[in-house]
């Protein structure tokens, strides 16, 4: 389609990073001052949510977990069409706009219709998260890999769980508390050590944050005891032990024993 885009707003695809306002790209930050539209998703914290302008218009299209949300296509055909009427609009999402985020297939349906894109790349999750809590996704003799993990699937999970078994990297799971049952089984029966570190981290660089430590072998109970909820990662792999908190905790538990013994 030939288009004249100089009339046309642009469409900027933006990541607003894990949650704390802080570890917004100043990039980011310049373009929620500008749009004239924000596209928000239920994964941008508030605190975020309250540096967009009063006078930009916003439109919520985020889904709790297990609810309807606003089909992708509706949320595509609603940035085009701002953006056609001449709004420079900006899609706020979490994390990175690319890392689990449905960004692309939003970058895809505006250059098909003609418009100009910009991605922003955010902060994602486990880079976030893992590094806010003290924990190095790689170490050097501890960790030579890193994996990101959708543990959301529509059906079965379709993952390579033999691959992830391995030893000597770091996986994390997104969107994993609700599977937590099936992360656990399925790593220790393809002979990945149950004794194998982990943390859990709910609501990460946000005030909310709550970091667990534990092991593999506990990670369903840890999840069900700790009423654990979305939006939390699930870090697996020995450069959990790094963790800030990680030693405390131990040495905590360890006080608490001998004191109630
Ligand atoms: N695009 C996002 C990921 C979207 S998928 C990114 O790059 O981070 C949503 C999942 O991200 C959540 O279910 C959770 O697993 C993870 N997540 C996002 N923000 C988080 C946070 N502040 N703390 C813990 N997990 C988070």
């Amino acid at each position: 389609m030939k288009t004249n885009k100089t009339l046309m707003g642009k469409i900027y695809i933006v990541g607003a990073g894990p949650g704390d306002p802080e570890l917004l790209t100043m990039k980011a930050y310049t373009v929620l001052q500008s749009a004239h539209i924000v596209f928000v998703d239920r994964l941008v914290s508030k605190e975020i949510r309250n540096l967009i302008p009063s006078r930009s218009t916003i439109v919520e299209v985020g889904k709790a977990p297990g609810q309807q949300s606003v089909p992708q296509e509706e949320i595509n055909t609603g940035l085009i069409e701002a953006a056609l009427k001449g709004f420079d609009v900006c899609r706020l999402k979490g994390g990175d706009p690319f890392v689990f985020g449905r960004g692309g297939e939003e970058q895809q349906a505006a250059q098909q219709a003609g418009l100009e894109v910009e991605v922003v790349p955010g902060i994602t999750a486990a880079a976030g998260c893992a590094a806010a809590a003290g924990i190095p996704l790689t170490h050097r003799g501890l960790s030579q890999a890193v994996t990101l993990v959708t543990a959301q699937a529509a059906d079965e999970l379709n993952i390579n769980w033999r691959a992830l078994a391995a030893p000597d990297q770091t996986l994390v799971f997104y969107m994993g508390i609700r599977q937590a049952g099936q992360i656990q089984t399925q790593l220790v029966s393809r002979g990945l050590a149950p004794t194998t570190t982990l943390a859990i981290i709910e609501n990460g660089t946000r005030p909310e944050q709550r970091i667990f430590h534990g092991k593999l072998g506990q990670l369903r109970a840890m999840v069900e005891q700790n009423q654990i909820a979305s939006p939390a990662l699930v870090v697996i792999g020995e450069v959990t032990r790094l963790g800030v908190n990680a030693d405390n905790l131990t040495s905590l538990n360890a006080l608490a024993e001998e004191f109630c013994a």
